[in-house]
């Protein structure tokens, strides 16, 4: 039998507001997943009783700083033991390692995808990775799995891979039951689909793991933010239909002429109807992410084409539509 416990946790994420934890007990094992943004996790959940000390593993279910930031204050506590998704932790090793070819790989990345040097330059000042990698730094790993697994012969809780929002994104569950989505499925907002700078199809990714998880029909799913939510099924089909739209949007967007990925993410609208000019810094770069990951998506199913152009790529309709 597995029981949990839900804790909502504040984070600095103004269109978010609160990342949820979750305390899962099994037969077998104690289980957190995910840890919020920042130390202070570790005393809001010991002021509710939970016995933090008693815990066999964090999991966290991606690399995102609102989701492993109060890991460490409790493994420097207790010696709990942390796993996150090998693709992920490559990530953050790529990331720490070498941070100056890491931002020098960024800004290539950037100007290859836009004219408006001024506007990418502040864009990638407010990068929410490259503002946190010193809390990367300080991060340490125990496992870090790749695929679908077992923890530890634990029969009750497994981990099923569920890339696209990460790489290495991953999402414990129930069998028929229940699955801890992380930032996969989220109840109120669709994820943020977008690029790694070492390249991949994120939304291709994204869309086979819905589609995974949705092949379980579970009872209900656990989000990284929000409450957990019966109608999981339906959810993914909202999540499924947005991406959709949002493919045949930025078609439209490129069939008049070679777009680059920043020009694109300037015509496309944005939640609550608002055009890009209408964003902060920090959702500009989900902005752009999005564009990316759609005008890739759309390449690798041969519906644009990319050309470089003086060192800028540039999309168009493929004319084999
Ligand atoms: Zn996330």
């Amino acid at each position: 039998m597995v029981s949990f416990r839900a804790f909502s946790v504040p984070i600095d994420i103004r269109a978010l507001g609160t990342a949820t934890v979750y305390y899962v007990e099994t037969g077998s094992g104690k289980y957190l997943v995910d840890s919020g943004m920042k130390p202070g996790t570790l005393h809001i959940l010991e002021k509710h009783g939970i016995p933090v000390r008693d815990l066999n593993m964090i999991i966290l279910t991606h690399l995102h700083i609102d989701h492993i930031g109060g890991a460490m204050e409790i493994r420097r506590r207790y010696n709990t033991p942390i796993m996150i998704g090998k693709e992920d932790y490559r990530i953050i090793e790529d990331m720490t390692g070498d941070p100056e070819s890491f931002t020098g790989r960024m800004r290539d990345f950037y100007l290859s995808n836009g004219s408006d040097r001024d506007l990418l330059m502040s864009m990638l000042d407010n990068h929410p990775v490259m503002r946190s990698i010193q809390i990367y730094r300080e991060m340490e790993f125990d496992f870090t799995p790749h695929g679908d697994h077992m923890i530890n012969g634990e029969n009750e809780l497994r981990i099923m891979a569920t890339p696209g929002h990460s790489p290495g994104s991953m999402s414990p569950y129930v069998q028929g039951d229940m699955i801890f989505s992380g930032d996969h499925i989220l109840p109120r907002i669709t994820p943020n689909i977008s690029f790694y700078v070492n390249g991949g199809n994120m939304l291709s990714m994204y869309i086979r793991s819905l589609e995974k998880v949705r092949s379980h029909h579970f009872r209900s799913y656990n989000p990284g933010h929000g409450n957990p939510s019966h109608d999981t099924d339906m959810r993914i089909n909202e999540i499924l239909e947005h991406h959709e739209k949002r493919l045949s949007e930025v078609t439209n967007i490129i069939s008049s002429g070679k777009k680059n990925a920043l020009d694109v993410a300037m015509e496309m609208t944005w939640s609550r109807k608002r055009k890009f000019s209408d964003l902060n810094l920090h959702e500009m770069n989900f902005a752009f992410g999005e564009a990316v990951a759609h005008l890739r998506y759309l390449e690798s199913t041969g519906k644009a084409e990319a050309s470089d152009v003086n060192g800028i790529i540039l999309y168009s309709s493929s004319s084999e539509i």
